[in-house]
Formats: structure tokens, C-alpha cells, sequence
């Protein structure tokens, strides 16, 4: 195994080594190639992983095959599966200033998002444990005295997790201790670019004993992603990042038709309504749409506002967003740290720039932010774009940058309307005092999750996931924890059977 010895910012017990390997069947292995990852915010090599090949994936999903195949996890008890989760969760939080610094600084998040993604970690993992404890099936005795019926749910079996690199050790969490505590067995192939909170993760699971080969990671690029979905080891797969790779992975799957969940792309709105909390409003509007630098698959990055009180809405935004302060990322001043590499910084200014030559205004920022402590990194000023209507790209497109575009209605239905009027259907929010407002709202909106009031708040028990091309299928709450599960059927019929067996009668329903 390679071994880096890295100063990691965030910790007094520096000089850790951080790993450099995959970690499969219980030992960390020396990768036959590398891939290095240079920080967002200074330009710096801050870490080491192995580059994947198809012949690692075939390895890893062998090894959590054989250990699934074994019973040694998916015969545990609940309560046994429950005990190592939990102690994976108390290992998170022990260790959660190396895990928030590491995905801060490759990521280029700031770090007090990261810290809160991290007791996010820890939470999903104690939740999962509960499921652990109490995942059961039905029983039916209402087809006959002699009938019983037996709906097992058992685990899926060989698990496949692909993440993203926005959040990193967040989405794994959302992921993997779910399709644990269902009894699967599982390989993870995080982000190339975000590898190393999820290793360290790894490395918590191996220290509780979990047995050698339930937890497998491979690192690498897209080619190590896609050789996980065509694997016919691999019988459930769950899926974030873009909707053009979830795209990829829905065609790579069909081979063996694996089981998929697929967590993809958004383009959410705020609607604020005449009858809104304009205060509660203005500030979650504006951190619906910088939160982790724009890059985020929930965020509000179109303002619906009412046109009633647009003009004022408008300049109270104004006035606010001067307060968001753009940083390093490892800097706890910091609200808005770095793009996640050179070509999506590019890409932001290029909406940009796009929005204003199809007639947007800018409001705010709309350049890239430079500084004594930002010229080497990759900042962009948090932007704010009016004037921005349906036909244009930037109402449209997932720019996944700190770029806020602002639109107009005059009613509930418009409204409506141009919420609905994007291929995404991920999150929605409302803000308005009036319940007769709320709820036909919530209910007409077309997307997975609709927050009131609020804005990017997930807890572990409310299942997320897309409408439209959001995505297939869901995660989190129990919701989340059955996509790791199948269901069996058992009929049993008891006694002796008075008649024969007529075709024709043998399904017919019983009165
Ligand atoms: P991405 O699709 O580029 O990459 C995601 C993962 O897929 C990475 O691990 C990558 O290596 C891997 N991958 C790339 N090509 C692959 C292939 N052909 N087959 C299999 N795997 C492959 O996404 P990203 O840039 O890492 O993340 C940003 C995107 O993720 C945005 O679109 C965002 O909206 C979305 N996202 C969605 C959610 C959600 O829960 N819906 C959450 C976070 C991010």
C-alpha cells in the first residue's frame, strides 16, 4: 500500500498518512496507477489516489460477492449489524476535523459546511443502525385457514455506490450505512476528485471489525464508475451526480437489469409569495443559493418572486449579498469558498455571460472574485442575474455555481407554472405565511422534495429523490433503506389439501 504523509489543516496531529489505495477484501491495495488532485482554493496537490481499472472493480465486486454469498453479514442479526453502525458513527464524529478538512480542501467547500456534513455523516449512520434493528416483512393469514402468506425482506445483495464530489463523505452516508444495515455487501467508487474522505471512512469501518470484504472502495475516474454498473456481480446500484451520467449508468446497467437508484441534477426555485416572512425569505433565498457555493443538486438557484413586491425583494437581496463573505475554503470567515475545478469555474462565467447576452441584467457579482487570498484559487463572486425568463439557458441549465436568477409572476398559477417549467424536478421552496397558499402549491409543485419556509434542510428520515430527470428512485428515511432490500413471497399452504390441484382454480381468490 502508498502512504502520503500530508499536513492536514483542521488537526493538531498532523503529518497523518493518508491513504493512497483501494481497499479491498479487508487490506489496502497499491494501485497500479494514480491520479493527483490539486486544491480549489490554492492550486496545491493535496492528495494521491489510486486510478481504477475495470480488473480492480472485477476484484472488489468479488470479494464483497464471496462475503455476501458467506451469510457472515447478511445472516448477522439486526442488532449486530446496528452495533457496528453505531460505532462507525461515534468514529465519525471523534474523527470529524480530519473528515470536514479533507473535504474542504479538495472539495473546496467552505469548512463550516463541511463540518456540518460531517455530523450529517454521523446522523445517517446512526438512523441506519435503527433501520438495521427493525427491518421485517408481513405476514398475511387473511387467504384461508389453511394459507399463510410471507412477505420476506431480505438484502439486495452485492451493493454498487458511485458519489459525487459535492458531498462527499455526506452522500456516502446516505448511501452506504443503509445498504449495510439492509445486509448487503457493498463497493463504493467515490468522486476522483473528492476521494479521500470516503478512504478514511473505510479505514473507521475496518477498525470496528466489520468482516473482511462487506465494504470495498475503489477509486478512480468514470471508467472505474462505469465498469461498477456493467458488473454482473453487482445487483443494486445507487447512483449521484449528473442526469448525463445517470444516462450512462441506466444503459451500462441493463445487463444484468441491476436494481437502480440514480440521485441526479436540479434546477430548484424560491417562490416567495406577498404573504411571506420578506426577512426569513430574503435570507433563505439567498443561502438556498450560494450553500455550498452554488454547487449544490437542491439548489435554489431561480428566484420566483411576486411581482407586487419584486422591486423591493430585489434590492434587499442586494444589500445582503455584499455580506457574503468568498474565501478559502478552509477558513471558517468563509461563505463561499471554490469552484471544484478549472473547467467548472469556466463553465459558471460562461452561463454567465450567456444569461446577459440573452438579455439577463446583472444585479450582483457576475465575474470571478480575485483577492490577495483568491487569485490562486477558483472563486466566483455570488451572482445575481434579473430579468431572466423561461426561453433562456440560464433559467434552464444546472449552472451549479454561486448564480442566482431572478424571475417575476403575478399569480399562484404563473407561479406554478414556471417552477414546473424545467426538465428537473428535484426541490422546490415556498415561502408564505398562508396555508391556503402552501399546500395546492406543494401540492402542484413537480418535484421530489418541497420545503416551506425553509430551504435545503434534509433530515435522514424524509426520503429524497427526483421527479422528471432528477432521478429514479429514492434515498434516506425507510423510503431510502428498501431500495437496498428485495422482497420474497412465500405461500404456504398447510394441512392436507381436500381437493386436486384444477387448473383454472388454483389462483382463484379465495372469499
Ligand atoms: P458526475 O456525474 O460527473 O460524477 C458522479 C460520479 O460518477 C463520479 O464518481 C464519477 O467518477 C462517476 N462517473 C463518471 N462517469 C461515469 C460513467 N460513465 N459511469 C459510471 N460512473 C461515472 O457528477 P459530479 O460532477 O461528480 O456531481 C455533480 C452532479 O451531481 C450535479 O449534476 C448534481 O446536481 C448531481 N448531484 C445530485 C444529487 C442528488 O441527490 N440528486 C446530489 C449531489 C449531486
Amino acid at each position: 500500500m502508498t502512504a502520503q504523509t500530508t499536513q492536514v489543516p483542521g488537526r493538531s496531529d498532523t503529518n497523518r498518512p493518508r491513504i493512497c489505495g483501494h481497499f479491498i477484501d479487508g487490506s489496502w491495495r497499491e494501485p497500479a496507477d494514480v491520479l493527483q488532485r490539486h486544491a480549489p482554493g490554492t492550486g496545491a496537490v493535496v492528495s494521491t489516489v489510486g486510478a481504477g481499472t475495470a480488473g480492480d472493480v472485477d476484484e472488489a465486486v468479488r470479494a464483497a460477492r464471496h462475503a455476501f454469498d458467506s451469510g457472515i453479514w447478511s445472516d448477522a442479526t439486526g442488532t449486530e449489524r446496528a452495533r457496528i453502525l453505531h460505532r462507525v458513527a461515534d468514529m465519525i464524529e471523534a474523527n470529524s476535523a480530519l473528515l470536514a478538512a479533507l473535504d474542504a480542501e479538495e472539495g473546496g467547500k467552505p469548512i463550516r459546511l463541511s463540518e456540518g456534513d460531517i455530523a450529517g455523516a454521523a446522523a445517517l449512520t446512526r438512523y441506519a443502525a435503527g433501520l438495521a434493528v427493525q427491518m421485517h416483512g408481513t405476514t398475511y393469514t387473511n387467504h384461508g385457514a389453511d394459507h399463510t402468506g410471507l412477505v420476506l425482506r431480505e438484502p439486495a445483495g452485492v451493493a454498487g455506490l458511485i458519489t459525487p464530489w459535492n458531498f462527499p463523505a455526506l452522500i456516502l452516508c446516505q448511501k452506504l450505512p443503509f445498504a449495510l444495515a439492509a445486509g448487503c455487501t457493498v463497493v463504493v467508487k467515490p468522486s476522483e476528485l473528492t476521494s479521500s474522505s470516503t478512504l478514511e471512512i473505510a479505514r473507521l469501518y475496518a477498525e470496528t471489525g466489520l468482516p473482511d470484504g462487506v465494504l470495498n472502495v475503489v477509486t478512480g475516474d468514470g471508467r472505474a464508475g462505469q465498469a461498477l454498473a456493467e458488473h454482473h456481480g453487482v445487483d443494486v446500484l445507487s447512483f449521484t451526480g449528473s442526469t448525463t451520467t445517470g444516462r450512462k449508468i441506466l444503459t451500462a446497467s441493463q445487463g444484468n437489469l441491476k436494481k437502480l437508484s440514480l440521485e441526479l441534477g436540479g434546477k430548484a426555485a424560491n417562490i416567495v409569495f406577498a404573504d411571506a416572512d420578506l426577512d426569513d425569505a430574503a435570507e433563505g433565498v439567498l443561502f438556498g443559493a450560494f450553500f455550498n457555493n452554488g454547487e449544490c443538486c437542491v439548489s435554489q438557484a431561480r428566484l420566483l418572486v411576486h411581482d407586487s413586491i419584486a422591486d423591493d425583494f430585489l434590492a434587499e437581496l442586494k444589500s445582503r449579498v455584499g455580506r457574503i463573505r468568498v474565501g478559502q475554503p478552509l477558513d471558517h470567515a468563509t461563505d463561499v469558498g471554490a469552484m471544484i475545478h478549472p473547467g467548472h469555474l469556466e463553465a459558471v462565467l460562461g452561463h454567465i455571460t450567456q444569461g446577459t447576452d440573452q438579455g439577463a441584467h446583472v444585479v450582483a457579482g457576475g465575474a470571478r472574485a480575485s483577492g490577495p487570498a483568491l487569485d490562486e484559487g477558483l472563486f466566483v463572486q455570488p451572482t445575481i442575474l434579473d430579468g431572466v425568463g423561461p426561453g433562456m439557458s440560464v433559467f434552464r441549465e444546472e449552472i451549479f455555481g454561486p448564480v442566482l436568477t431572478v424571475s417575476r409572476f403575478h399569480d399562484v398559477a404563473e407561479a406554478i407554472n414556471l417552477a414546473n417549467d424545467v426538465d428537473y424536478g428535484l426541490a422546490n421552496s415556498i415561502w408564505s405565511k398562508n396555508v391556503d397558499t402552501v399546500l395546492p402549491v406543494a401540492k402542484a409543485l413537480k418535484s421530489g422534495t418541497v420545503y416551506v419556509n425553509t430551504t435545503i434542510d434534509a433530515p435522514p428520515t424524509l426520503p429524497f429523490g427526483g421527479f422528471k430527470t432528477s432521478g429514479v428512485g429514492r434515498e434516506m428515511g425507510q423510503a431510502g433503506f428498501e431500495e437496498f432490500t428485495e422482497l420474497k413471497s412465500v405461500s404456504i399452504r398447510t394441512g392436507k389439501r381436500s381437493g386436486t390441484f384444477a387448473f383454472g382454480g388454483v389462483h382463484a381468490p379465495r372469499s
